[in-house]
């Protein structure tokens, strides 16, 4: 039997007989869905701050002050910070440049590892991770890493599909008026998400030309 602080109705000291679970978070929004689905499905969430692969650094401030603060005052679950091993995140993600596939694999591997250390050293037996619900994450790949990662710790991986909540988490992130980020983390990311906003802009200015042009042929008939 444990107990907690507080549950998720505000309610104080409660007994929980829920399944300790050590959730890695990506961010506050994507952390919404889980920690409730979670909860729902007989865990006891506390969240792993493990994310060297933000830049710039104050980025990764702004996301984990984000991420707090939702914590402490909406879901009421424990934050643990992990490592930041930024130089490692530079060595062994980094090289693979813009090759998105094998970068994406690194980095997964790289946080990933640090959350199940992390659990294996205070007492948890499954992990989790937030990076199941961006529809923009590589979904396959995460849950392969997590399977492999955690069998290496001897830990149970709890992998679902979290996307279908996508959504919803979308909704209730911007209700709650928490910061939300236009790109997943690294420089590289960066740079592919404003190329991705550069070219919907220009399909989508496409699109109003070729509709306006319709349009005078139309009305010249
Ligand atoms: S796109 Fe996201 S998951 Fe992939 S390397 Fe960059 S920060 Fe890591």
């Amino acid at each position: 039997m444990q107990f907690h602080g507080d549950d998720k109705n505000g309610s104080g000291l409660v007994p929980s007989s829920r399944t300790p679970l050590l959730l890695h978070a990506c961010c506050g929004p994507c952390s919404i869905e889980p920690v409730e689905l979670l909860r729902r499905e007989g865990f006891e969430p506390t969240i792993c701050w493990t994310n060297p692969n933000i830049q710039p650094v104050a980025e990764h401030d702004r996301r984990l002050a984000t991420l707090r603060a939702w914590a402490a005052d909406v879901a009421h679950v424990d934050v643990i910070v992990a490592g930041d091993n930024r130089s490692a995140w530079e060595t062994g993600v980094a090289p693979h440049g813009f090759d998105r596939a094998a970068r994406c694999r690194a980095c997964y591997a790289l946080r990933l590892a640090e959350a199940c250390r992390t659990a294996r050293e205070l007492g948890f037996t499954h992990i989790s991770t937030t990076l199941a619900v961006s529809p923009y994450q590589l979904f396959e790949t995460c849950g392969d890493v997590l399977a492999k990662t955690a069998a290496a710790y001897g830990l149970t991986p709890v992998w679902r599909d979290f996307r279908p909540y996508y959504p919803e988490a979308t909704r209730t992130s911007r209700d709650l008026g928490m910061y939300r980020q236009n790109y997943c983390g690294c420089r590289f990311s960066a740079a592919e998400a404003a190329v991705e906003r550069h070219e919907a802009r220009d399909r989508r200015k496409a699109e109003r030309e070729a509709a306006h042009a319709a349009a005078s042929v139309a009305a010249a008939r």
